[in-house]
């Protein structure tokens, strides 16, 4: 299939019609859906609607933008007004959001075409997609493997070809994850960087948009799409999103790279040895093209894992309180007073994992452990940021595995915990709100592709573009 640019570009010069590009993700869509269950909803005729739109502002001498005719699908945690949005949950099955996230009306205005939403873990709550309440998402490269998660489907649509640019939400690795497993290309920018308003909160000090594509320059453009202030989310920085695309013909002279020595199977273990072999041929490939490359340690990252599963349910037993029948979501209604209104609806519409998120966050912030727990993870997460902030004085990107294995099968991660360990290495940019892309570098176990991830500082992410155009190139 065509990159997302090169669909823009033979779109906007008239070479192709975006009702051609679209019919085309359609088909392949159509084809691969049955084996892959990469969607959640499908907008056929809509999105044929919008195509001749974009045809039509072509015929008639204008510009429809950067995007112009891209089929693109949306993680189904994202506000689209009068689609379905139902973040995988039995709880907002069938709910039609009354507006668009912003996200959506920027890459219309950009020409883009939405022709799906996709599958999720629920609410964003995992790492394979098998915590979805309408089934997992199949890794279009073998079906007997999950695709990662949380943001799967956004992942495997972008693997299968069926569409050449997807979105997902990021809040511990859930773009970076998936996109390794399934050998794409996957942008977490910074915190504050795309603006949030319509994404259905997860933990909202971590949560953030970004996209998945088969190229680096086709990640580049998409973020410069979707990034810059929104006034509308009170958290949205206040200044014009970074030009990135510049950054990728700039090489790796002079770049000085850190290479995370906890990652590298240093003090964090269970690591697959392809996967620290490639990411060690990832450093020599930047070395190679002239970046400094040396090891540097950020000890506290250790923690991030258990910092993250206090601060993230925590957050999540907050925003999740308005499913209660009431507010939000689908109504149970038994007994007699609202009380068991409310229980009914909770327990009927929540799966496992949303509950035991509940339930962990909910402890975590009671009085009597509040300081124990919730006020600990904090005060590390300062650390973890003082670490960063500490490493950036001599690094312009760091380098590490994106995820510790490739993709798995279906069950293999049954306890919770060994699931959550597959976030060891994404976590930390979460907590400290730093951009981190996850590139496909060669391939690991079984010929599965292995994901390198470059992090940066805050609004680092020219750097970490032309890191990975470079890993590009040398994969
Ligand atoms: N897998 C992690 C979790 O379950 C991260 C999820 C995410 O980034 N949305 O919380």
């Amino acid at each position: 299939m065509r990159t997302a640019l090169e669909i823009a570009n033979l779109v906007r010069s008239g070479e192709l019609s975006a009702t051609e590009a679209v019919e085309e993700s359609l088909a392949s869509i159509e084809a691969q859906e049955p084996q892959i269950h990469a969607f959640n909803t499908v907008v056929a005729d809509r999105a044929l609607d919008r195509a001749r739109a974009v045809d039509q502002a072509v015929a008639a001498g204008s510009d429809p933008g950067p995007l112009a005719g891209v089929p693109i699908a949306l993680k189904d945690n994202m506000c689209t007004s009068g689609i379905p949005t139902t973040c995988s949950s039995k709880i907002l099955d069938g709910w039609k959001p009354p507006y668009d996230a912003t996200i959506v009306e920027k890459l219309a205005g950009a020409g883009a075409v939405l022709v799906g939403k996709t599958n999720l873990d629920e609410f964003a709550m995992g790492s394979s997609t098998e915590n979805s309440a309408f089934g997992p998402t199949r890794n279009p490269l073998n079906p007997s493997l999950v695709p990662g998660g949380s943001s799967g489907g956004s992942a495997a649509a972008v693997a299968a070809n069926m569409v050449p640019l997807s979105f997902g939400s990021d809040t511990g690795g859930s773009i970076r994850q998936p996109a390794a497993l399934c050998g794409t290309v996957g942008l977490k920018p910074t915190y504050g960087a795309v603006s949030r308003y319509g994404l259905v909160a997860f933990a909202s000090s971590l949560d953030q948009i970004g996209p998945f594509t088969n190229t680096v320059a086709d990640a580049a453009v998409a973020f410069e799409t979707i990034g810059g202030h929104d006034p509308r989310d009170t958290t949205s920085i206040p200044q014009p999103v970074p030009n990135v695309t510049e950054a990728l013909e700039r090489g790796a002279d002079g770049l000085r790279v850190g290479v995370i020595a906890e990652m590298m199977g240093g003090a964090i273990e269970g690591f697959e040895p392809e996967v620290l072999a490639r990411t060690r041929e990832a450093a020599d490939a930047l070395a190679a093209a002239g970046a400094e490359v040396e090891e540097v340690s950020l000890e506290s990252t250790i923690y991030g894992l258990s910092a993250y599963y206090l601060i993230a349910p925590a957050e999540a037993s907050s925003n999740l309180a308005r499913y209660d029948g009431v507010r939000y979501g689908n109504r149970v209604a038994q007994g007699t007073s609202t009380a068991d209104m409310m229980v009914a609806t909770r327990t009927a519409g929540f799966g496992a994992e949303v509950k035991r998120r509940i339930m962990l966050g909910t402890y975590a912030l009671s009085a009597g452990y509040y300081d124990a727990f919730y006020g600990k993870a904090q005060r590390v997460r300062t650390l973890i940021i003082d670490d960063f902030n500490a490493a950036y004085e001599k690094f312009d990107v760091l380098l590490s595995p994106t995820s510790p294995c490739v993709a798995f099968p279906f069950g293999a991660k049954a306890d919770p915990l060994t699931m959550y360990l597959n976030d060891v290495c994404t976590i930390p940019s979460n907590l400290a709100g730093h951009p981190a892309i996850s590139v496909p570098f060669r391939t690991g176990a079984n010929d599965l592709p292995v994901g390198v991830q470059v992090l940066g500082p805050m609004l680092g992410e020219a750097a970490i573009f032309q890191a990975a155009a470079v890993l590009e190139t040398a994969a």
